[in-house]
């Protein structure tokens, strides 16, 4: 019989203030117990259940442990029917017992039978008890089982008591994998099924690999000691060389100067604060050894921080994960990098900007994070260099097994591991249409964009990494129509000094090769935030102080910038272009600071060339002025229709609602090719639009001739330009438009003419 919340008769609220005097009695005694066990290696499970039962304040005591086949089987009771032993079976995910198991986390219930995930087992003999602590046994990151304590008092189990058969629990999954295999499972669970995980896409793709989870704890050598003292002593031998590593780190030249510091003496004082580190000794004190000591600790604050919804304070889990990887590492027990990792799928809890330009470099395929969010740097990132992300549902680190096939479906937003062989016959053809693609699409590269009238279009790639310039050759690309220079900054964690980015922006135009390069200054704040920095008190971030308004009112860090641009330059042409113009008057002020700036640096550069993005609708009102100032414009399609549309551009529910290829944006882009034209001042278009290749031909056919995207959609679109006949597309897409003129989307229509004229869209 299954209790759900819908049950008739529901219990009356618990008490939940804790029952006074049956509290723990000697944690030292229960583990050096356990520790025998462990040795003698003698130790039986109903033993232990006894033992525990005894020493912790608990009127039952159940061990489920994992069998083959992903369920969990009453293994031994202490205060239950043992004969439901053996017989009482959940799945993964069912009851509480299976809740913790596919959760990984504790639960601490003052009345589990009035839990809505309760599932009743009459043979249990489990009525009388209200309260429960169900632990998940887990080792090396996979579950072993749960132990869970039962009373029938309702109560809340104190913290020391949450603590006390959290160690349990590690003792125990150490018995457990050491048992013989006859009676206690080889396998953890959901280590040979196929799983499943939910996720959202960070960065778009598809990928097959052998998994390669990473930050899941390794296996501790030893438990518990005799020797406390010289435990302790161990572990001031590691804080200090953690503190050692940290100075390393801060002494060092820092991108982004006192910003990082800041970020980095943030780290130190959370990372270090005695509060954790005297909870890690106290343990110790108890009879663990340092690394067992840290690890309890460690898990008990992600249990707590993962619980905290304010963003910040959840960033600085990754802070104290950090200090206790830097810790681990010093006691001998963390996990390192493999050299390389060439087509493996990596699957992490969080991951950093710099981590994730290491495992780049070490050949990852793909990547899935449980921890990221879609703007997020690693997200940013990833979208730069181009590898597949995802962020999944929590427990994949603990189900994956390093080599376990995998498929990261980065497109429909899934990970699966083990998948069954249809599916992976699924994605393998999908694979392989996508190849074909790619080839038939590789003539492209070394042809000139020209749509079949003989319309030639320029197309430029955005970019924001050094690492991501091998795209002008890959793609045959006309130049770089947007290079967004705080990706670097992203990167880093900090803005780098000149001397750094003049180098970066050097290294870009040798790689360009003579090719156009727009540079755009630095567009931060909003969804591009640098670590240390918040806009929580602005209710509105995207329209708020960021990008060229900041830049303005602290103009140091744009001089900075710009010299740096001036330096890198080397006497070559140079074209720079300002974010987040809103007034004329802000443009003035941003290219008069350029020009000041020009003023000093020698050799000047051949050409000097000041533009602007256009993605504040308050320019289009500003045209004949802004055309008569401007050296070229660049519309950021991206920002300019959540202006236009008044609909941000993070919010999902608002993603498909108002469409580029609508009547409005449509009329108001042939306004402005038209002004820009009779100005005689260059346009171009570089938000994700103009890497749609329906949109980019429809952009071409209303006269724009220069498109700026990211380095994957270059070819799909040139292939369709030299497919379309522009001219007789331009009355199509008039009646389209004088259709659709109550400003929904033309989308569906104007695919259907393409598709009625085979083109490839
Ligand atoms: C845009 O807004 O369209 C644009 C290209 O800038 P970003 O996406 O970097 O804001
Ligand atoms: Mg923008």
């Amino acid at each position: 019989m299954l209790k759900t919340p819908s049950d008739p008769e529901p219990k009356a609220a618990p008490r939940t203030r804790p029952r006074r005097g049956r509290r723990i009695k000697d944690a030292r005694k229960l583990f050096a117990r356990l520790r025998e066990a462990l040795a003698s290696g003698a130790a039986s499970l109903p033993d232990i259940a006894s033992l525990v039962a005894a020493e912790l304040p608990a009127d039952a005591v159940a061990i489920y442990v994992a069998r083959a086949g992903e369920f969990l089987e009453l293994a031994a009771t202490h205060g239950l029917n043992v004969n439901a032993v053996g017989r009482t079976r959940l799945r993964m995910g069912e009851g509480i017992i299976g809740m913790v198991a596919a959760s990984g986390d504790h639960l601490n219930l003052p009345d589990a039978q009035n839990h809505p995930r309760y599932v009743y087992r009459a043979e249990t003999g489990e009525d009388p008890f209200a309260s429960m602590l169900a632990m998940p046994v887990k080792r090396a990151g996979r579950i072993l089982g749960v132990i869970a304590l039962l009373n029938r008092q309702p109560r809340l189990f104190a913290p020391v008591e949450v603590e006390s058969i959290a160690t349990v629990a590690m003792l125990l999954a150490e018995i457990l994998a050491r048992a013989g295999a006859t009676d206690l499972p080889e396998e953890g669970l959901g280590d040979s099924l196929p799983r499943r995980y939910a996720g959202h896409v960070l960065a778009g793709g598809i990928a097959r690999g052998p998994i390669l989870p990473y930050g899941a704890a390794p296996p501790i050598a030893q438990l518990l000691t005799d020797d406390p003292e010289a435990e302790l002593k161990r572990l001031d031998r590691a804080v200090e060389a953690a503190n050692r590593s940290l100075d390393g780190l801060m002494a060092a030249s820092l991108p982004g100067g006192s910003a990082s510091r800041d970020v980095l003496e943030a780290y130190r004082m959370v990372a270090q604060s005695s509060g954790w580190l005297s909870r890690v000794k106290q343990a110790i004190g108890d009879g663990l050894t340092a690394e067992t000591a840290v690890d309890r600790i460690a898990r008990d604050l992600r249990e707590r921080m993962r619980r905290i919804t304010d963003p910040y304070l959840r960033e600085r889990l990754a802070d104290i994960e950090d200090m206790i990887g830097r810790l681990m590492v010093a006691l001998g027990g963390g996990a390192a990098k493999p050299e390389r990792a060439d087509g493996y799928l990596l699957l992490v809890r969080r991951l950093g900007p710099a981590d994730l330009l290491d495992w780049h470099a070490r050949g990852i395929a793909g990547i899935a994070i449980e921890e990221a969010s879609t703007s997020g740097h690693a997200a940013i990132l990833a979208r730069a260099l181009g590898v597949p992300a995802l962020q999944v549902d929590r427990g994949a680190v603990e189900a994956a097994h390093p080599g376990d096939d995998a498929l990261l479906d980065a497109e429909g937003g899934t990970l699966i591991l083990r998948p069954e062989p249809e599916v992976i016959q699924v994605y393998e053809r999908a694979l392989a249409a996508r190849s074909v693609r790619a080839a038939a699409l590789a003539k492209y590269r070394d042809m000139p964009a020209v749509t079949k009238d003989g319309t030639a279009i320029s197309l430029m790639l955005n970019v924001g990494l050094a690492l991501e310039l091998d795209q002008l050759e890959r793609t045959g690309a006309d130049g770089i129509g947007l290079y967004r220079t705080e990706i670097a900054a992203l990167a880093a964690g900090g803005i780098p000094d000149v001397a750094a980015q003049a180098a970066e922006y050097g290294r870009v135009m040798d790689r360009a090769k003579g090719r156009r390069v727009q540079f755009r200054t630095l567009d931060l704040g909003a969804d591009k935030m640098l670590p240390g920095e918040s806009n929580s008190d602005e209710e509105n971030p995207a329209m708020g102080w960021r990008s060229l308004r900041v830049a303005l009112d602290r103009p140091a860090i744009l001089r900075r910038q710009l010299r740096a641009l001036l330096l890198g330059a080397q006497g070559r042409p140079l074209a720079v272009m300002f974010p987040m113009v809103a007034t004329v008057e802000e443009f003035r002020a941003a290219r008069d600071l350029l020009e000041a700036e020009a003023g000093r640096i020698r050799p000047a550069p051949e050409s000097l060339e000041a533009g602007t993005m256009l993605e504040v609708p308050s320019l289009l009102f500003q045209l004949p002025c802004l055309l008569a100032e401007a050296d070229f414009i660049s519309v950021g399609t991206n920002d300019l229709l959540q202006f236009l549309f008044a609909a941000d551009r993070g919010t999902p529910e608002l993603a498909d609602r108002y469409d580029v290829l609508s009547a409005p944006v449509l009329e108001m882009l042939e306004r402005l090719v038209a002004a820009c034209e009779e100005a005689g001042v260059p346009l171009s278009i570089c938000g994700e639009a103009a890497g749609r290749p329906l949109d980019a031909l429809a952009f071409a056919a209303l006269g724009v001739t220069t498109l700026s995207m990211s380095g994957n959609a270059i070819l799909p679109v040139k292939a369709l330009l030299a497919a379309a006949d522009l001219t007789s597309l331009r009355p199509v897409l008039r009646e389209l438009r004088r259709a659709g003129a109550a400003g929904g989307s033309i989308r569906d229509p104007l695919t259907g003419w393409a598709r009625e004229h085979h083109l490839p869209v």
